[in-house]
């Protein structure tokens, strides 16, 4: 019965609308909600699964067992119904948020949208991951986030440019050793590295009110260094998500290294690696070009290469990368993402990244330690993936 279930939801699932992801769009989904109807792909099931199974239950096609209740919810819903059942309110919010409220256009009463914000948030200590009070400051006219170590401290600890900064909530798997869920990951390009710092609120409604702010800041920023483009063509580029985040495991170049387990962040066309996920810096960043310039990415390890779990290989340029997963899902999911990535093409901003980072391609880094404390006037100039390019290029648009 489960077999022949399986087979009639393979034939659903060719159909149109349900062809594709129905919240990415990703072709061929072979995951589904039972609860909701509708066909996904691996990685937005694993969000409709962080959920929880009130909102949603995903199934996989091939892994789950399939009865007929399932079955019949599948064959009642699919994609289609549920876009125009869900998706009605979406439009009727993003219509409300956009001309009602106004909430993307200029000032409004809400406080992420004055242009300044002050307050204290918890962040995470660079060295003992202990939390400590700190006082935070962004500043649309200075194009800056400052925070000081003192309430009345008169210079600031670190000053950070709007244009390089990017925010993103964390990934609450990251979270344990805190066990805050109301966090926010901000990085930004100190010396050309990326620098991770970790921000926490007992209150989740002033996280998201900083994470609006940052966002405001840096549209008032983008409205200004282009001062032609319209609304809709500079809000895609105020905040950029991780692409991935998780464990694998990673090996040197030499045949007798061992494998260790490290945590890695796929940003846009930067692949880090840390030892702990909450580190300051990742101990290495790995570019990522496009598959014609000899960047390609292949499921499993040929012997006599040390083998581990699932594992894959990474070609650039420079060296070969032997990388392993901890299940046959999450190479899967790794080899999909990093994929996507290598058959995006470059900007010319993407490539000046390369030029700059080309030499870390080959090598981790050790951090230099004096690195960190200086303390005042360090606007990072000259040191950023977009800052200095911005303003000069054209294709910036395609930097996504
Ligand atoms: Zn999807």
């Amino acid at each position: 019965m489960g077999e022949v279930n399986r087979k009639r939801l393979k034939e659903l699932a060719k159909r149109e609308y349900n062809n594709v992801c129905a919240d990415c769009e990703y072709p061929n989904p072979d995951w589904a909600s039972v609860t909701i109807g509708v066909f996904l792909c691996y990685e937005c099931a694993l969000i409709h699964r962080g959920l929880g199974s009130h909102i949603s239950i995903a199934k996989s096609f091939e892994l789950d067992n399939w009865d007929q209740a399932s079955l019949l919810t599948m064959e009642r819903n699919g994609n289609e119904l549920a876009k125009q059942h869900y998706e009605k309110v979406l439009r009727e919010q993003w219509i409300r948020a956009k001309y009602e409220r106004k909430e993307f256009m200029n000032k409004s009463d809400a406080v992420y949208n004055r242009g300044y914000m002050e307050g204290f948030l918890m962040k995470k200590g660079k060295k003992d991951k202990k939390l400590e009070k700190r006082k935070f400051v962004l500043s649309q006219v200075d194009q800056t986030l400052k925070y000081y170590v003192k309430n009345n401290s008169k210079t600031p600890k670190a000053v950070i440019n709007i244009s390089d900064l990017n925010a993103i909530f964390c990934d609450p798997c990251k979270m344990k050793t805190v066990k805050n869920p109301n966090a926010l990951h901000l990085t930004y390009l100190k010396d050309g590295y990326t620098r991770s710092i970790y921000v926490y609120s007992e209150d989740g409604k002033e996280i998201v009110e900083w994470y609006n702010a940052i966002r405001a800041a840096k549209f008032h920023y983008l409205q200004i260094a282009y001062p032609t483009c319209s609304p809709d063509e500079l809000l895609p580029h105020l905040t950029r998500d991780f692409v991935k985040e998780g464990w694998l495991w990673k090996t040197g170049p030499k045949v007798g290294d061992s494998y260790k387990k490290r945590w890695f962040i796929l940003d846009y066309r930067k692949l880090m690696y840390l030892e702990d996920p909450l580190d300051p810096y990742p101990k290495g960043e790995i570019y990522l070009g496009e598959k014609s310039k000899q960047f390609n990415i292949s499921s499993g390890i040929p012997p006599p290469l040390k083998q581990l779990h699932f594992g894959f290989i990474l070609k650039t340029p420079d060296r070969t990368w032997l990388f392993s997963a901890e299940t046959e899902e999450e190479r899967k999911s790794w080899i999909h993402s990093i994929s996507s990535v290598l058959e995006t093409p470059e900007s010319p901003q993407d490539s000046s990244v390369y030029l700059r980072q080309n030499l870390r391609n080959s090598f981790s880094y050790k951090h230099n330690k004096s690195r960190d404390s200086s303390s005042s006037n360090n606007r990072n100039s000259g040191s950023s993936l977009t800052g200095g390019t911005i303003r000069k290029g054209k294709n910036f648009f395609s930097f996504s």
